[in-house]
């Protein structure tokens, strides 16, 4: 006798083109909200009142931080994420050109929505869906090269390696961030030449340089909810799904929220929050940019991504990413209980140099070890100059000459910076 009452089956198709179809049931006391709760007004009011800009220009600073230190406490790590910068970078200009491509056919007027999620799935994407291309989440510094006549969104979740995800923190599961990233890229390119084959353009969001953040649209097109961990919970893979959005011309029949039972879910499990090692995920969700969520805090998180591997730990914690919604669902209908929570299967996790710690125990950290700067370079290069200048009075013509020499050096080594990508392939600064 399940220990809790039905409420919904949700349908999916399999996870591979050629798996049979999932069924997911939510139980009654999982159901909440279709997608994310959100106050509509308030999201457009943030957009255009306080337009959004990506981590990598507001965040500049930490991000040269992090490289620098990364470099002195993990080379491997660093050389790693310097042979994937080399490899990707070709992909992501292809990327970027895909804008200028012009069709190759006359338009195709029937069952493009089908023959779009055909084509996605056959090309290897676990998740498939449409919705309207939201512009109110784009990046202010990249609203210009948004083109305004492509309408609709194709959001496209391409599965992360399973097994080398488990091993999380570790190089070989940033290899294989790596490795889905360049998937993904070659994948998208030859979606949009499908697109253009069947008489319709395209742009592309992701891998590294995005429009802006993606999670919102997933979520409106029904391909999961957010997790307290911040990530896209989606149906077969849940936060290992890597993703990616193509805007389009091209008429597709928009797909609609979901509730998969995740808002609730996550408030009985909170395995994310207690197993982070950065203290980084805050308890409470708030109210933020319209939008109801469990804010990270950036400053406790990536100081131990910097040190360990990339971290990701509450990627591997999260029982969803590794057994699917489906099964968890299923567990929870039948007993109540979260699948997998307590047990060193899931929450078990292993810091280099830190030992290992199994569920209860987290590593703990001086205080100095959260300290790095915080903001962008220009603007901490700029409050350096200024609190050396207003010394000014009691420094020969040589010092000021070097001090105003040593502020043009950062503003330079700032827009070298721009064309790196930050940590492993979040965004780039241009
Ligand atoms: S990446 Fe690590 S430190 Fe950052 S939120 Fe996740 S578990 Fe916490
Ligand atoms: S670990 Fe638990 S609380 Fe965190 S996102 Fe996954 S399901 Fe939600």
């Amino acid at each position: 006798m399940p220990k809790r009452k039905l409420g919904i089956e949700i349908k999916r198709s399999g996870r591979l083109d050629n798996e049979n179809d999932v069924v997911i049931p939510v139980a009654s006391d999982l159901l909440k909200v279709e997608g994310i709760p959100t106050r509509d007004a308030e999201v457009s009011y943030y957009s255009r009142e306080f337009p959004l800009e990506s981590f990598a220009v507001t965040e500049s600073a930490s991000a040269i931080w992090s490289e620098k230190e990364r470099n002195k406490v993990s080379p491997e790590t660093s050389r790693l994420y310097k042979a994937y910068q080399d490899e990707i970078m070709p992909w992501v200009q292809k990327i970027r050109d895909v804008s200028t491509k012009l069709p190759t056919s006359q338009k195709v007027s029937s069952n493009i929505t089908e023959l779009v999620k055909d084509k996605a799935k056959e090309l290897g994407y676990g998740e498939v869906g449409f919705t309207k291309f939201d512009r109110r989440y784009i990046y202010s510094s990249r609203k210009d090269e948004v083109k305004r006549d492509l309408p609709n969104a194709i959001c496209l979740a391409y599965e992360q390696d399973f097994i080398r995800t488990q091993t999380i923190p570790s190089l070989d599961a940033e290899r294989a961030q790596g490795d889905a990233y360049l998937e993904q890229a070659k994948l998208s390119l030859k979606l949009s030449e499908f697109l253009l084959s069947i008489g319709y353009r395209s742009q592309i969001s992701g891998p590294v340089w995005h429009f802006g953040p993606l999670i919102p649209m997933f979520v409106q097109s029904g391909l999961g909810q957010l997790g307290v961990n911040g990530q896209l919970l989606s149906p077969h893979f849940g936060s290992r799904a890597r993703l990616q959005i193509l805007i389009t011309d091209a008429p597709l029949e928009h797909d609609v929220p979901i509730d998969y039972g995740i808002y609730k879910l996550c408030e009985t499990c909170q395995i994310c929050f207690m197993r982070c090692p950065g203290k980084a995920i805050q308890a409470q969700r708030v109210w933020y940019r319209g939008v109801e969520k469990n804010k990270l805090i950036h400053r406790r998180c990536r100081p131990v991504m910097t040190r360990y591997s990339g971290c990701g730990i509450c990627i591997k914690v999260c029982p969803v990413q590794k057994y699917g919604m489906a099964e968890v669902m299923n567990h929870y209908l039948e007993t109540g209980e979260i699948l997998g929570k307590g047990t060193e299967n899931l929450e078990g996790y292993e810091i280099p140099g830190k030992g290992y710690f199994p569920p209860g125990k987290v590593p703990a950290f001086d205080r100095e070890f959260f300290d790095m700067p915080t903001g962008s370079e220009e603007e901490i290069a700029l409050s350096d100059f200024n609190n050396a200048m207003d010394l000014s009075s009691d420094l020969t013509d040589n010092e000021k000459e070097e001090i105003w020499r040593e502020f043009q050096n950062r503003l330079m080594n700032d827009r070298e910076k721009k064309t790196t990508i930050v940590d492993m392939g979040m965004d780039i600064n241009i």
